[in-house]
């Protein structure tokens, strides 16, 4: 009998992570056999242990890497894909036939599929704000551009990082970066909260006018009950206010389709996770 195919998840913490479950739903769901594990890795034991998970008898197939390991697994891997090169940072690590390691970064499409393809979003033309210019708005901010905004703003609290990130992606369309003390006059079409912020119950500080008629608010987090920015979403009016489960569930199912070959189907998974949350 040939050994189960083994996949993880790295990350520093992991205890809460939902990826664990959300891929032994899309093993039963695709009739697939597959064991997946969560293993608090840290940095500096990163690549001596994927090394391992990946040589080890029956080896590892596949890795899905979270915080704080995702440019450390962009390093490891020994080819990427387009999109992980335009992120600079990988989430999902596929062992090919040949041996070597592909990386690949699932997370900026799983926010596409997400707001488009569950949420009915509409981006083209749209004014985009995203908040935070970290490795998450890096991942995001290729798939946006694919959807054809008006133009897509940056604003972090250390300035110069939007300002650069903004540079980088510039020959992809109308981008500008930014602090939050210049947003004061204009409205937008969707605001993606791409900062961590919401994870310590905080929020960067917005203009109360910050949204159109009918904006959509995009939390990247996501919690068992609304996120400090979903709540300020909700104050203001927001005609949607999402949070970022869905975009875990569609990252998921990308890394799923890259390793199986399958597509799983993604909206009972999400059905049942929020069935089990307060939102
Ligand atoms: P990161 O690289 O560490 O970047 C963090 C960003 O948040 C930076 O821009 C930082 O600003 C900003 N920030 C942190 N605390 C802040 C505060 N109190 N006020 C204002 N700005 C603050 O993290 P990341 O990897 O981009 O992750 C960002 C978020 O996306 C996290 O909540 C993560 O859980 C979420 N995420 C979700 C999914 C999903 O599938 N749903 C996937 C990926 C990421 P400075 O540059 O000024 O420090």
């Amino acid at each position: 009998m040939s050994p189960i195919d083994k996949y993880a998840v790295y990350g520093h913490p992991i205890k809460h992570s939902q990826s664990p479950r959300i891929h032994q739903l899309f093993a039963k769901q695709t009739g697939q056999s597959i064991e997946y594990n969560a293993f608090d890795i840290t940095r500096d034991e990163f690549t001596v242990s994927a090394k391992a998970f990946f040589s080890s008898k029956g080896g590892g197939k596949g890795l899905n890497c979270t915080l704080p390991l995702k440019e450390i697994a962009f390093a490891f891997a020994d080819k990427t894909t387009v999109r992980a090169q335009f992120s600079k940072a990988v989430n999902t690590l596929a062992r090919l036939p040949d041996g070597s390691i592909l990386g690949d970064n699932t997370d900026g499409c799983g926010l596409i599929n997400d707001l488009i393809g569950n949420q009915g979003v509409c981006l083209g033309n749209k004014k985009i704000l995203v908040l935070g210019a970290g490795g998450a708005a890096r991942g995001i901010l290729s798939p946006l551009f694919e959807q054809n905004p008006s133009k897509i703003v940056i604003a972090n609290r250390t300035v110069d990082k939007a300002i650069d990130m903004a540079n980088e992606f510039a020959n992809l369309g109308y981008i500008e970066g930014c602090g939050y003390d210049q947003l004061n006059n204009a409205q937008y079409d969707l605001v993606i909260n791409a900062t961590s912020a919401s994870l310590s119950g905080e929020l960067p500080p917005l203009p109360d006018t910050l949204l159109s008629e009918s904006a959509c608010c995009y939390d990247l987090a996501y919690s068992d009950k609304p996120t400090t920015f979903i709540r300020w979403a909700k104050e203001h009016h927001a005609d949607k206010c999402l949070d970022g489960l869905g975009m875990l569930v569609e990252q998921a199912a990308e890394a799923f389709y890259l390793w199986r070959g399958i597509r799983p189907k993604t909206a009972p998974v999400l059905k049942l996770l929020n069935s089990e949350r307060e939102i």
